[in-house]
Order: structure tokens, then C-alpha cells, then sequence
């Protein structure tokens, strides 16, 4: 994959150098996991130069490494990363989910941003092998249903000011202890909501409070990026997202255009199930990926996929779902919530996983999606226990790679 004359990522050189300081797992719970802080012992890295090519990769101790201030990174935000998980199965297995995944779309976010190419392959062998060192002690077989979050990523060290293409670049892979989102949600709850309510609706406990976006802080448009997983799509989202924690919503419905089409929702896919008001029949939809404004997400190719095979039919009680890759408005949502066919709406993605959404605020009403019990409706909860049972191994599939 690499141009002609370099030297190509290449796992099975990997130089191994472990620890003398192994350090303590902290408990699930605790206040350093939820900082978001603590790596696992050992990291992977690997160093690329336009005249070489890739050096061989190295698994070695966490730690701090040294840029110097002019490097690329810093200043053109020329890096690129990903996120998944390994995740520690009730049958005391390691997996990591749909890995191959990851890896394709990194490259694909590498190509974006001017850092250099690789097998995706190679890069699938590096974080395995990352996960075989580590995983064992990080992620204790007595804790079942735990996991660690896996970040590749991939910067620009260059040391030369001027803009241009990279010439130097550092990719690594760090293992993270990361709070379980889908426990307890970071944000509080929302103050008192303003705006004309639906008197009749009484504001959810529970499910992720959204806020929709506003013109002047979009996302992402068509000819940018906000299809490839590179930093600059997030750093500019800080503010709105910040905005969105102070007013005690969760995330922010990212919005686009003066159509206001509904794309994502946070670092997450969004989903809604209406019924259709032509046919009648019941419809799972999500924004396209055509205008490469979203970002395909592993975890909504894997609801579009399951959902394709297992609810063409009813099952049991549970009515079956047209699935729909297709724009749609805000204005579709607000009129699917006045005439009663709003069913359920979720964000997917890794971190929060497949999250009820209870709640969106969108020009000063809210509208009050419907939950089972506040908690979740019964597609999001079908779809997360599919991909539980997958992601844990209760369920044997490809998409679980067994570490
Ligand atoms: N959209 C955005 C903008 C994201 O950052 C993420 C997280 N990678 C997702 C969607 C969900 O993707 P995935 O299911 O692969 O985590």
C-alpha cells in the first residue's frame, strides 16, 4: 500500500520492550477511570519518514514521548485516530469488534489528512498484539463484561513549519481505561426546560438529552472531512458540546444546512423509527453516507446489517423495520412526533454504544421521544442486545475476533 521505493507497515517486525514498572489496575468504578486518564502498561508505536518509509513497529512501555514545538501535528492538526474497544466475554474470552473495520476507515482518515498509507491489515496485527500483552491483567477474568478502549492514532512530527505535506509521521496505539457510558451519564440532569413544551409530556429521567445545532456550528459539509475520523472535526466541536453540558442536555444534534437535515448526534450515529406516514409500515432511518458528511460508524453498519437480516419479518411480538439509509429533516421528526408515528430514536457508536436518546430540543420546544419506562423503546433495546451478545460472546459470529 505504500508508494513505490518505502518500506511498508510491517507487524512482524515488531521489537518488544516490556515493562520494569507494571503499574495497578484501578477498579471499574473509580474516580481514575472516569478521568479518562490511565493507559494499560505497554504501548505501540511506529515511525514513518518519506525516506524510508515505516520503521519497525515497537510494543513498549506507556509512557510520554517528545515532539519538537514545529511539529506538523501541533500546528495543522494533521493527525487522525480511531475507537473501539476490547472487551472481556462472559466466556472469559478477549475480543475486539469488527476490527477490520477500524482499521479500513483509519486508512481512509489517513488519506484524508496527507499522513501516509498502510496495510490495514498490518495495523490489525499490532493491536492484537497490543491486546494479547496487555489484556490478560487489565481486563480480569473475574470482571466479565468489562472493557478497555482501544485509540490508534496516527500524527505528523515534522519538524518543518511551512505548510505541506507531512514527512514525518508517528502512529500508535494506546489501551485506555474508559468509564461504561451506557452506567452513568457524565452530564446532569437538564434544568428546568424552557421553551413551549408539550404540556402534556412530562421531561424523561432518563436517555440522552440532545440538543439540536444551530447555523452557525456545523459539523461537517459536503467536500470537508466529516467523513474521515481526523481531529479537526472534534476540536471545533468543543463549544457547542460545551454549551450543550451547561444547559444539562448530553450531546448535540449535529444539524445541517438551512433544511436543517439531521446527521449525528455527539461522536455518534443517530437513528430514529417512525412509522411511514405513506405506507404505514414501520422504518428504522439513518442520514446517508453519499454526501460524506457522516461518519460510517462500525456500530451503525452493524445495527443496519442485523436489523436487514433479523427484522424483515416480525419476530414475535416485535413488528418489522423497513431499514432506510436516506436525508431527513428536522421538520420529518417534528411532524412524525405531532402525528404520534415518533417510535424511538438512539445514538450508536462506541462510547455511549446504542444510547435512547429521550429527548431533543430544537428551535425552543422539546420534543419528548417516546421510552419503555424511560428507559429504552424495544428496537434500541433488541439492537443493543444483539450487539451485546456478539461484542461478549453469548453469541458466536464473525464480527467477535477472539484475541
Ligand atoms: N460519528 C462520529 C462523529 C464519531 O466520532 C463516532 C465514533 N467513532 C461515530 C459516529 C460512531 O462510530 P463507531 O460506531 O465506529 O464508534
Amino acid at each position: 500500500a505504500s508508494s513505490a521505493g518505502q518500506a511498508p507497515l510491517d507487524a512482524s517486525l515488531l521489537q518488544i520492550e516490556l515493562t520494569q514498572s507494571p503499574r495497578a489496575v484501578p477498579a471499574p468504578e473509580s474516580p481514575e477511570v472516569a478521568a479518562q486518564k490511565t493507559c494499560t502498561d505497554h504501548m505501540i508505536t511506529a515511525r514513518w519518514t518519506l525516506e524510508h518509509g515505516w520503521h519497525a513497529p515497537e510494543l513498549k512501555p506507556y509512557g510520554a514521548f517528545s515532539i519538537m514545538p514545529t511539529a506538523s501535528v501541533l500546528h495543522y492538526a494533521t493527525e487522525c485516530f480511531e475507537g473501539l474497544k476490547l472487551y472481556r466475554g462472559f466466556d472469559g474470552k478477549l475480543r475486539l469488534f469488527r476490527i477490520s473495520r477500524n482499521c479500513q476507515r483509519m486508512r481512509k482518515s489517513a488519506a484524508r489528512i496527507a499522513l501516509p498509507d498502510f496495510e490495514p491489515k498490518e495495523l490489525e496485527k499490532l493491536i492484537i498484539r497490543l491486546c494479547a500483552q496487555d489484556g490478560e491483567k487489565w481486563l480480569p477474568k473475574e470482571r466479565p463484561g468489562s472493557f478497555l478502549y482501544v485509540r490508534p492514532t496516527c500524527i505528523a512530527t515534522d519538524e518543518a513549519l511551512g505548510v505541506q505535506r507531512p514527512q514525518e509521521a508517528l502512529l500508535y496505539v494506546i489501551l485506555a481505561c474508559f468509564p461504561d457510558m451506557t452506567k452513568s451519564k457524565s452530564a446532569p440532569a437538564p434544568p428546568a426546560l424552557n421553551g413551549a413544551s408539550n404540556g402534556t409530556k412530562k421531561a424523561p429521567s432518563s436517555g440522552l438529552k440532545l440538543l439540536a445545532s444551530t447555523e452557525d456550528s456545523i459539523r461537517a459539509w459536503p467536500g470537508g472531512f466529516g467523513y474521515a475520523k481526523v481531529g479537526a472535526n472534534y476540536g471545533p466541536s468543543l463549544v457547542a458540546q460545551g454549551e450543550a453540558r451547561a444547559r444539562g442536555f448530553d450531546q448535540v444534534l449535529w444539524l445541517f444546512g438551512s433544511e436543517s437535515y439531521v446527521t449525528e448526534a455527539g461522536a455518534s450515529n443517530f437513528f430514529v423509527v417512525w412509522r411511514n406516514k405513506t405506507t404505514g409500515r414501520l422504518e428504522l432511518v439513518t442520514a446517508p453516507l453519499e454526501e460524506r458528511i457522516i461518519l460510517e460508524g462500525v456500530t451503525r453498519a452493524s445495527v443496519l446489517e442485523l436489523t436487514r437480516s433479523r427484522l424483515s419479518e416480525a419476530m414475535g411480538d416485535v413488528e418489522a423495520l423497513d431499514v432506510v439509509e436516506k436525508r431527513f429533516t428536522m421538520a420529518d421528526v417534528v411532524s412524525a412526533y405531532r402525528e404520534g408515528r415518533l417510535v424511538e430514536a438512539f445514538a450508536a457508536g462506541t462510547a455511549f454504544f446504542i444510547a435512547p436518546v429521550s429527548l431533543i430540543h430544537f428551535r425552543g420546544e422539546d420534543l419528548v421521544v417516546p421510552t419503555e419506562e424511560g428507559e429504552s423503546g424495544v428496537y434500541t433495546r433488541v439492537v443493543k442486545e444483539w450487539l451485546v451478545n456478539i461484542m461478549y460472546g453469548k453469541e458466536t459470529h464473525e464480527w467477535g475476533v477472539v484475541v
